[in-house]
């Protein structure tokens, strides 16, 4: 059988934060395959975030390149890169970042509105944003509330809804789970899984929990990918 296709490829990418001495990330090749289920861990300060973040293209590689759909992100402007990322990528972060005083319902569409293409993939986009609230969990009528007054568990559902609204081909998780319950934890995980298989889209998740690792189809190391400070100079 032929090799999949990729979603993502990374060629010899190099890091700094800026202003940062003391830590740098060098990746000489990562990939993801459409529709896999990758889990990435690694210990607090290893530089998970910050491979998200050159992923998603919110931060440039200072060396390398990074592509996402064949497409190589520093070959955009920022502008492109913002809707780009909007098509192509799902994003749930550990905090959330929802909007507290908009309603579910403009928090979940957020996305459609950086990226028309990702718009158009959706028919009717209230009935999809209430089909996405309905599996998971969450009450009827949370539509028009706040996302602010939701608990904890319930607004990582709403932000698990954003990211899936339009079915993008990425869903990118920074430690989706870790201010979740064990049960929440385990149906949200379903969740994310549910939708790799029905849209065969390729979902990578970062923790620093290994006992999730037999959920996934391919478990990383961020230490098998990146070379150390040492090596790289
Ligand atoms: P992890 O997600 O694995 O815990 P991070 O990618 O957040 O690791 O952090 C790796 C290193 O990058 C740390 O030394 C951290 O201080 C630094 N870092 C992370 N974000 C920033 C930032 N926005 N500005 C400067 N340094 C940062
Ligand atoms: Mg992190």
């Amino acid at each position: 059988m032929a090799d999949k296709a990729s979603i993502l490829k990374l060629t010899d990418v190099k890091y700094r934060w800026p202003g940062q001495t003391s830590f740098g990330i060098s990746i000489p090749a990562f990939d993801l395959k459409v529709g896999e289920t990758v889990l990435l861990l690694g210990e607090s300060g290893s530089g998970k975030s910050t491979l998200l973040s050159l992923i998603c293209g919110t931060v440039s590689a200072d060396r390398g390149a990074i592509s996402v759909s064949g497409t190589d992100i520093a070959s955009l402007s920022a502008g492109q890169r913002d809707r780009f990322r909007a098509e192509q990528i799902g994003l749930i972060f550990q905090q959330f970042n929802l909007l507290p005083y908009a309603s579910v319902l403009d928090n979940i569409l957020l996305p459609l509105q950086f990226s028309p293409d990702r718009r158009k993939r959706v028919a009717s986009v209230k009935e999809e944003a209430e089909t996405l609230c309905q599996n998971l969990g969450l009450p009827d009528n949370v539509m028009n509330v706040r996302a602010g007054t939701l608990s904890v568990g319930q607004q990582q559902r709403v932000a698990a809804a954003r990211a899936l609204i339009g079915t993008p081909p990425l869903l990118i998780a920074d430690e989706p789970t870790s201010a979740l319950d064990a049960a929440t934890q385990k149906t949200f995980l379903q969740l994310l899984f549910a939708q790799s298989r029905a849209h065969n889209t390729t979902l990578l998740m970062v923790s620093h929990d290994a006992r999730l690792a037999d959920q996934f189809d391919r478990v990383v190391q961020m230490s098998d990918i990146t070379k150390t400070e040492r090596e790289n100079t």
